[in-house]
Protein backbone atom coordinates (compact mmCIF):
# COMPACT_ATOMS: atom_id res chain seq x y z
CA UNK A 1 0.00 0.00 0.00
CA UNK A 2 1.17 3.50 -1.04
CA UNK A 3 1.80 5.49 2.07
CA UNK A 4 0.28 9.01 2.74
CA UNK A 5 1.35 11.59 0.35
CA UNK A 6 2.92 14.45 2.67
CA UNK A 7 1.10 17.58 2.51
CA UNK A 8 2.72 21.47 4.56
CA UNK A 9 0.52 23.75 5.46
CA UNK A 10 2.05 27.50 6.88
CA UNK A 11 -0.28 29.01 8.74
CA UNK A 12 -2.97 26.52 9.52
CA UNK A 13 -3.68 27.15 12.97
CA UNK A 14 -6.95 29.74 12.46
CA UNK A 15 -8.49 30.90 9.35
CA UNK A 16 -7.99 29.84 5.45
CA UNK A 17 -4.79 27.70 6.91
CA UNK A 18 -6.80 25.47 9.27
CA UNK A 19 -9.66 25.12 6.74
CA UNK A 20 -7.08 23.64 4.19
CA UNK A 21 -5.37 21.85 6.39
CA UNK A 22 -8.35 19.62 7.22
CA UNK A 23 -9.61 19.51 3.67
CA UNK A 24 -6.19 18.18 2.66
CA UNK A 25 -6.70 15.45 5.78
CA UNK A 26 -10.20 14.50 4.86
CA UNK A 27 -7.86 13.95 1.32
CA UNK A 28 -6.02 11.11 2.82
CA UNK A 29 -3.07 13.65 3.51
CA UNK A 30 -0.41 13.89 6.28
CA UNK A 31 -0.46 17.41 7.77
CA UNK A 32 2.04 19.30 8.79
CA UNK A 33 1.47 23.17 9.82
CA UNK A 34 3.31 25.93 11.28
CA UNK A 35 2.58 29.02 13.61
CA UNK A 36 4.66 31.72 15.06
CA UNK A 37 2.29 32.71 18.54
CA UNK A 38 -0.93 30.33 18.87
CA UNK A 39 0.13 26.80 19.81
CA UNK A 40 -3.25 25.29 21.28
CA UNK A 41 -4.73 26.42 18.44
CA UNK A 42 -2.53 24.48 16.36
CA UNK A 43 -2.58 21.85 18.34
CA UNK A 44 -6.62 21.81 17.84
CA UNK A 45 -5.94 21.90 14.13
CA UNK A 46 -3.63 18.69 14.26
CA UNK A 47 -6.52 17.23 16.89
CA UNK A 48 -8.77 17.84 13.99
CA UNK A 49 -7.04 16.38 11.06
CA UNK A 50 -6.27 12.93 13.16
CA UNK A 51 -9.95 12.39 12.92
CA UNK A 52 -9.76 11.81 9.40
CA UNK A 53 -7.16 8.51 10.38
CA UNK A 54 -4.04 10.51 9.22
CA UNK A 55 -0.57 11.86 10.73
CA UNK A 56 -0.88 15.22 11.61
CA UNK A 57 1.98 17.88 13.77
CA UNK A 58 2.54 21.69 14.21
CA UNK A 59 5.76 23.20 14.61
CA UNK A 60 6.39 26.74 15.82
CA UNK A 61 7.97 28.41 12.84
CA UNK A 62 8.46 31.92 11.36
CA UNK A 63 7.92 31.37 7.68
CA UNK A 64 9.98 34.93 7.31
CA UNK A 65 13.38 33.63 9.44
CA UNK A 66 15.15 31.29 7.50
CA UNK A 67 16.84 29.54 10.22
CA UNK A 68 13.24 28.41 11.52
CA UNK A 69 12.44 26.63 7.89
CA UNK A 70 16.14 25.04 8.00
CA UNK A 71 14.33 23.28 11.18
CA UNK A 72 11.00 22.77 9.89
CA UNK A 73 11.78 21.04 6.46
CA UNK A 74 14.53 19.23 9.23
CA UNK A 75 11.62 18.26 11.36
CA UNK A 76 9.85 17.26 8.12
CA UNK A 77 11.78 15.12 6.28
CA UNK A 78 12.63 13.33 9.76
CA UNK A 79 9.25 12.35 10.51
CA UNK A 80 7.68 11.78 7.34
CA UNK A 81 11.00 11.82 4.62
CA UNK A 82 8.84 13.90 2.12
CA UNK A 83 6.91 16.36 0.80
CA UNK A 84 4.01 16.42 -1.76
CA UNK A 85 2.30 19.56 -1.06
CA UNK A 86 3.23 22.87 -0.04
CA UNK A 87 0.76 25.42 0.37
CA UNK A 88 2.37 29.04 1.50
CA UNK A 89 -1.16 30.41 3.49
CA UNK A 90 1.13 31.95 6.38
CA UNK A 91 0.30 35.97 5.56
CA UNK A 92 0.22 39.44 7.37
CA UNK A 93 -1.48 42.69 6.84
CA UNK A 94 -0.12 45.61 8.38
CA UNK A 95 -2.20 48.45 6.16
CA UNK A 96 -1.43 52.37 5.92
CA UNK A 97 -1.51 54.92 3.09
CA UNK A 98 1.78 54.74 1.27
CA UNK A 99 2.48 58.24 2.45
CA UNK A 100 2.30 57.06 6.04
CA UNK A 101 4.13 53.59 4.89
CA UNK A 102 7.28 53.26 7.04
CA UNK A 103 10.04 51.40 5.25
CA UNK A 104 9.53 49.07 8.64
CA UNK A 105 6.28 47.80 7.89
CA UNK A 106 6.18 47.75 4.17
CA UNK A 107 9.37 45.05 4.84
CA UNK A 108 7.41 43.35 7.53
CA UNK A 109 4.75 42.47 5.11
CA UNK A 110 6.90 41.24 2.47
CA UNK A 111 9.29 38.98 4.74
CA UNK A 112 6.26 37.23 5.79
CA UNK A 113 3.99 36.98 3.10
CA UNK A 114 6.79 36.79 -0.26
CA UNK A 115 9.97 36.11 1.23
CA UNK A 116 8.61 33.43 3.87
CA UNK A 117 6.86 31.66 0.47
CA UNK A 118 9.99 32.22 -1.40
CA UNK A 119 12.18 30.24 1.24
CA UNK A 120 9.96 26.92 1.84
CA UNK A 121 9.21 26.99 -2.10
CA UNK A 122 12.91 26.54 -2.40
CA UNK A 123 13.32 24.30 1.01
CA UNK A 124 10.42 22.21 -0.55
CA UNK A 125 11.39 22.33 -4.47
CA UNK A 126 14.62 20.56 -3.39
CA UNK A 127 12.40 17.38 -1.79
CA UNK A 128 10.07 17.49 -4.51
CA UNK A 129 12.75 16.87 -6.84
CA UNK A 130 13.97 14.04 -5.53
CA UNK A 131 10.39 12.67 -5.67
CA UNK A 132 9.97 14.16 -9.38
CA UNK A 133 6.54 15.02 -8.10
CA UNK A 134 4.81 18.14 -6.27
CA UNK A 135 2.19 20.47 -5.85
CA UNK A 136 3.12 24.23 -4.97
CA UNK A 137 0.08 26.47 -4.16
CA UNK A 138 0.61 29.97 -2.87
CA UNK A 139 -2.16 31.60 -1.36
CA UNK A 140 -2.32 35.31 -2.91
CA UNK A 141 -5.07 37.77 -3.12
CA UNK A 142 -6.91 39.40 -5.34
CA UNK A 143 -5.33 42.62 -4.03
CA UNK A 144 -2.17 41.83 -5.88
CA UNK A 145 -4.11 41.49 -9.19
CA UNK A 146 -6.17 44.65 -8.34
CA UNK A 147 -4.14 46.72 -6.04
CA UNK A 148 -5.82 48.19 -3.50
CA UNK A 149 -5.58 51.59 -1.19
CA UNK A 150 -4.17 51.38 2.22
CA UNK A 151 -2.34 47.77 1.00
CA UNK A 152 0.66 48.62 -0.72
CA UNK A 153 3.01 46.28 1.53
CA UNK A 154 0.02 43.66 1.07
CA UNK A 155 -0.79 43.83 -2.46
CA UNK A 156 3.48 44.14 -3.31
CA UNK A 157 3.48 40.63 -1.74
CA UNK A 158 0.59 38.98 -3.24
CA UNK A 159 1.19 40.08 -6.84
CA UNK A 160 5.17 39.11 -6.05
CA UNK A 161 3.92 35.63 -5.09
CA UNK A 162 2.31 35.69 -8.99
CA UNK A 163 5.55 36.05 -9.95
CA UNK A 164 7.48 33.43 -7.99
CA UNK A 165 4.33 31.08 -8.92
CA UNK A 166 4.32 31.63 -12.57
CA UNK A 167 8.69 31.54 -12.66
CA UNK A 168 8.75 28.11 -10.73
CA UNK A 169 5.95 26.68 -13.01
CA UNK A 170 8.34 27.84 -15.92
CA UNK A 171 11.51 26.58 -14.05
CA UNK A 172 10.33 22.70 -12.29
CA UNK A 173 7.33 22.08 -14.51
CA UNK A 174 9.97 19.17 -16.42
CA UNK A 175 10.30 17.89 -13.07
CA UNK A 176 7.28 16.61 -12.38
CA UNK A 177 5.86 19.93 -9.83
CA UNK A 178 3.22 22.32 -10.51
CA UNK A 179 3.08 25.76 -9.15
CA UNK A 180 -0.40 27.77 -8.85
CA UNK A 181 -1.73 30.51 -7.00
CA UNK A 182 -5.23 30.82 -5.33
CA UNK A 183 -6.46 34.68 -5.16
CA UNK A 184 -8.81 34.88 -2.18
CA UNK A 185 -11.69 37.75 -2.45
CA UNK A 186 -13.11 38.72 1.29
CA UNK A 187 -13.10 35.90 3.15
CA UNK A 188 -14.15 35.84 6.65
CA UNK A 189 -11.37 35.01 9.05
CA UNK A 190 -10.01 36.63 12.01
CA UNK A 191 -7.98 38.82 9.13
CA UNK A 192 -11.02 40.39 7.81
CA UNK A 193 -13.00 40.67 11.38
CA UNK A 194 -11.12 43.89 11.63
CA UNK A 195 -12.91 45.82 9.16
CA UNK A 196 -16.27 47.59 10.52
CA UNK A 197 -19.25 45.94 9.73
CA UNK A 198 -20.23 48.65 7.41
CA UNK A 199 -16.93 47.62 5.38
CA UNK A 200 -18.17 43.98 5.30
CA UNK A 201 -21.66 44.91 4.17
CA UNK A 202 -20.63 46.97 1.24
CA UNK A 203 -18.47 44.52 -0.21
CA UNK A 204 -21.14 42.11 0.71
CA UNK A 205 -23.41 44.06 -1.76
CA UNK A 206 -20.99 44.67 -4.90
CA UNK A 207 -19.30 40.69 -4.84
CA UNK A 208 -21.76 38.96 -7.97
CA UNK A 209 -22.51 36.19 -5.49
CA UNK A 210 -23.69 37.96 -2.72
CA UNK A 211 -21.77 36.72 0.00
CA UNK A 212 -18.70 36.58 1.76
CA UNK A 213 -16.64 34.11 1.37
CA UNK A 214 -15.77 31.34 3.80
CA UNK A 215 -12.34 28.81 4.15
CA UNK A 216 -13.52 26.34 3.06
CA UNK A 217 -14.26 28.14 -0.37
CA UNK A 218 -10.49 28.43 -0.61
CA UNK A 219 -9.77 25.04 0.67
CA UNK A 220 -11.75 23.29 -1.69
CA UNK A 221 -10.07 25.11 -4.70
CA UNK A 222 -6.22 24.03 -3.28
CA UNK A 223 -7.36 20.69 -2.94
CA UNK A 224 -8.48 20.27 -5.82
CA UNK A 225 -4.98 21.74 -7.43
CA UNK A 226 -3.19 19.66 -4.94
CA UNK A 227 -4.53 16.96 -5.99
CA UNK A 228 -3.01 14.45 -9.50
CA UNK A 229 -5.90 15.39 -11.39
CA UNK A 230 -4.59 19.04 -12.04
CA UNK A 231 -1.53 17.82 -13.59
CA UNK A 232 -1.57 19.90 -16.58
CA UNK A 233 -2.41 22.96 -14.57
CA UNK A 234 0.40 25.02 -13.59
CA UNK A 235 1.65 28.84 -13.99
CA UNK A 236 -1.98 29.75 -13.11
CA UNK A 237 -4.04 32.06 -10.84
CA UNK A 238 -7.55 30.64 -9.40
CA UNK A 239 -9.73 33.44 -7.95
CA UNK A 240 -11.81 32.31 -5.47
CA UNK A 241 -13.31 35.68 -4.95
CA UNK A 242 -17.52 35.14 -5.42
CA UNK A 243 -16.75 37.20 -8.61
CA UNK A 244 -15.43 40.51 -7.21
CA UNK A 245 -12.42 40.74 -9.63
CA UNK A 246 -14.34 39.44 -12.89
P1 LIG B 1 -5.37 34.65 9.68
O1 LIG B 1 -6.72 34.22 10.15
O2 LIG B 1 -4.77 35.89 10.23
O3 LIG B 1 -4.34 33.42 9.89
C1 LIG B 1 -3.01 33.56 9.50
C2 LIG B 1 -2.25 32.29 9.83
O4 LIG B 1 -0.87 32.46 9.46
C3 LIG B 1 -2.25 31.97 11.32
O5 LIG B 1 -2.22 30.57 11.49
C4 LIG B 1 -0.94 32.59 11.78
O6 LIG B 1 -0.52 31.99 12.99
C5 LIG B 1 -0.03 32.25 10.60
N1 LIG B 1 1.13 33.12 10.48
C6 LIG B 1 1.17 34.47 10.43
N2 LIG B 1 2.43 34.90 10.31
C7 LIG B 1 3.21 33.79 10.27
C8 LIG B 1 4.60 33.58 10.15
N3 LIG B 1 5.47 34.61 10.07
N4 LIG B 1 5.08 32.31 10.15
C9 LIG B 1 4.23 31.26 10.25
N5 LIG B 1 2.90 31.40 10.37
C10 LIG B 1 2.40 32.66 10.39
O7 LIG B 1 -5.35 34.85 8.10
P2 LIG B 1 -6.36 34.28 6.97
O8 LIG B 1 -7.39 35.28 6.72
O9 LIG B 1 -6.71 32.87 7.26
O10 LIG B 1 -5.37 34.34 5.71
C11 LIG B 1 -4.59 33.23 5.28
C12 LIG B 1 -3.91 33.61 3.96
O11 LIG B 1 -4.90 33.97 3.01
C13 LIG B 1 -2.98 34.80 4.08
O12 LIG B 1 -1.86 34.63 3.25
C14 LIG B 1 -3.83 35.94 3.57
O13 LIG B 1 -3.06 37.00 3.08
C15 LIG B 1 -4.62 35.25 2.49
N6 LIG B 1 -5.85 35.93 2.13
C16 LIG B 1 -6.84 36.11 3.04
C17 LIG B 1 -8.01 36.77 2.65
C18 LIG B 1 -9.16 37.00 3.59
O14 LIG B 1 -10.12 37.66 3.17
N7 LIG B 1 -9.12 36.51 4.81
C19 LIG B 1 -8.14 37.24 1.34
C20 LIG B 1 -7.11 37.03 0.44
C21 LIG B 1 -5.97 36.37 0.84
P3 LIG B 1 0.30 32.86 14.11
O15 LIG B 1 -0.45 34.15 14.27
O16 LIG B 1 0.38 32.00 15.29
O17 LIG B 1 1.64 33.07 13.47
Amino acid sequence: MMENRVALVTGGSRGIGKSICLELAKAGYDIVTCYTSKSAEAEETVAACKTFGVNAVAYQANVANEADVTELFAQLKAQFGRIDVLVNNAGITKDDLLLRMSEEVFMQVIDVNLKGAFLCCKAASKMMLKNKYGRIINISSVVGLGGNAGQANYAASKAGLIGLTKTIAKELGGKGITANAVAPGFIQTDMTDQLSEEAQNFWEERIPRKRLGKPEDVAAAVRFLASEEADYISGQVLAVDGGMSC
